[in-house]
């Protein structure tokens, strides 16, 4: 093991929602693929033992986990301890410190709603456990700019930034990886990236599904916060970074603010935002909600690249269809060669990212066999597999258990992408209605209009 890797795994939150559906999963895969061996301490306030969490651990297993591999699953269960206390009890640390041992070097995971963010932060401060320890802090990072500082301020009382590891779990998904691999360990795509070349880039993060008992957590968020501040801009900045210079995690990080820098300031014209019909007849929601379960943005990037290239993102709940696609859309040939006109928007690159598979296609334009020099569109597909082999959370915590922080964001960055959306946040026009199995309301193709209108993603 390295020297430096995580010595012991704290999970705060352990009873909760995410432990039960991404994390136990994602260690039991640890434990699986790479030998994990790390105790893990749970730690929440239901006045459990550590049996009880077992069992959960088992449920969480059965339901989200690899039910085949008991072994797996069993190991795991061996690594488990269990702390019950309130976070805002100084013994509750004090008892964690014991459960630790001899543990010099552990990675707390904050798996706790927001708000006890700064508590934990502080208790661990206070207690002896934050001493060669590293801390995980769960999305929303803030809810716009100023809260996004007040808690970096916050989680920098305690542990020093190569030690914070921000989670947005986009970042730890293979076909963003992929993404950013295939635009780097290929030659033949740079001449073609910039705006010469591209006319337009289109990014959909679409849901079949409402926000499924989940309203009073969507009334404090909304479609920008929930998904375009965090992961569809960390989609763009993988589209549209320089290369990084230089090795380890802060090339690539440095490549990625700057993009986020160069991204003006959301007007409100540049927004347009929607809510499906018969979501204030959800749980949790207010009748007269204004929270957006769509947004359409269109972003400027001022850089050498990609000024006036289009950039337009979209994201809801109870679209057409579950999927995230990215369309880079490539300009016409210059001239009419054959007897027909090219369509437009014929060539393109196309990124799946999922859920269910998980592509890059490239859309080119080849000759009917035939008499006639007519065309059709065909697509030369690079990879199309369902699904991944390595989940998001088992990627990122083996990571930060590593240190490293390639895959988490940044202090800076995390501002800068709030800094984007922030002027939308605040007293934002009502949403427009739209019905649900749509693409969201008609008022967002005028963010389109302007190159032929939004694609449906290819693969529905
Ligand atoms: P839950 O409300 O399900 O779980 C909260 C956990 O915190 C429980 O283990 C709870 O323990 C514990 N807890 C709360 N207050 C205290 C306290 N005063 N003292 C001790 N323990 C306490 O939250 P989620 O799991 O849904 O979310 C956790 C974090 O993950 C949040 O930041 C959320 O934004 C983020 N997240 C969640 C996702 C999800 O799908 N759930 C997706 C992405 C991010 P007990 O049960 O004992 O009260």
């Amino acid at each position: 093991m390295d020297a430096d890797a995580s010595d012991a795994l704290v999970l705060f939150g352990a009873t909760g929602d995410l432990a039960f559906r991404k994390i136990f999963p994602a260690l039991q895969a640890l434990v699986a693929h790479e030998g994990f061996e790390l105790p893990v301490v749970g730690v929440a306030r239901s006045g459990w033992t550590l049996e009880a969490l077992r069992e959960r651990l088992g449920a969480s297993i059965d339901a989200y986990g690899d039910r085949t591999d008991r072994a797996a699953a069993a190991r795991l269960a061996g690594l488990l301890r269990y702390v019950d206390g309130d976070y805002r009890e100084p013994d509750t640390y004090r008892r964690l410190r014991e459960a630790l041992g001899a543990a010099r070097r552990p990675l707390h995971y904050l798996a706790v709603p927001p708000s006890l963010f700064a508590t934990v932060i502080d208790g661990i401060g206070g207690s002896g456990c934050a001493a060669g320890a590293r801390v995980v802090v769960e999305k929303p990072f803030g809810r716009d700019l100023a809260s996004a500082q007040a808690l970096n301020r916050v989680v920098h009382r305690v542990f020093a930034e190569p030690s914070i590891f921000r989670i947005d779990h986009y970042l730890g998904k293979e076909p963003v990886q992929n993404l950013l691999f295939f635009r780097f360990a290929n030659a033949f795509l740079e001449p073609l990236w910039n705006r010469d070349h591209v006319e337009a880039i289109q990014v959909t993060m679409a849901e079949s599904f409402g926000v499924e008992g989940r309203g009073r957590f969507y009334e404090e968020v909304g479609a920008i916060r929930d998904v375009i501040q965090n992961h569809l801009l960390q989609v763009v900045a993988h589209l549209a970074m320089e290369p990084p210079v230089g090795e380890g995690a802060d090339a690539l990080r440095d490549e990625k603010v700057k993009v986020f820098r160069g991204i003006r300031p959301l007007a409100a014209s540049d927004v347009v935002r929607g809510q499906y019909s018969g979501y204030r007849a959800e749980d949790g929601v207010a009748p007269g909600s204004q929270v957006e379960t769509f947004a359409a943005v269109r972003l400027h990037l001022d850089s050498w690249r990609w000024a006036g290239v289009p950039i337009v993102l979209r994201a809801g709940k109870r679209l057409a269809s579950t999927t995230t696609e990215v369309q880079v859309f490539l300009k016409r040939p210059p001239q009419q060669v054959f007897g027909e006109a090219v369509p437009p928007r014929s060539n393109y690159f196309r990124f799946g990212l999922g859920p269910e598979r998980v592509e890059i296609a490239i859309g080119a334009r080849a000759k009917r066999s035939g008499a006639g020099m007519l065309g059709e569109d065909i697509e030369l597909v690079v990879c199309n597999e369902r699904g991944s082999r390595m989940g998001a959370y088992e990627r990122l915590i083996g990571a930060a258990t590593r240190g490293d922080p390639t895959l988490f964001a940044r202090e800076d960055g995390v501002e800068a992408a709030w800094r984007i959306v922030d002027p939308v946040l605040a007293a934002p026009a009502p949403p427009h209605p739209y019905a649900p199995g749509t693409w969201g309301p008609a008022e967002a193709d005028a963010l389109a209009a302007a190159w032929g209108g939004w694609r449906a993603p290819k693969r529905e």
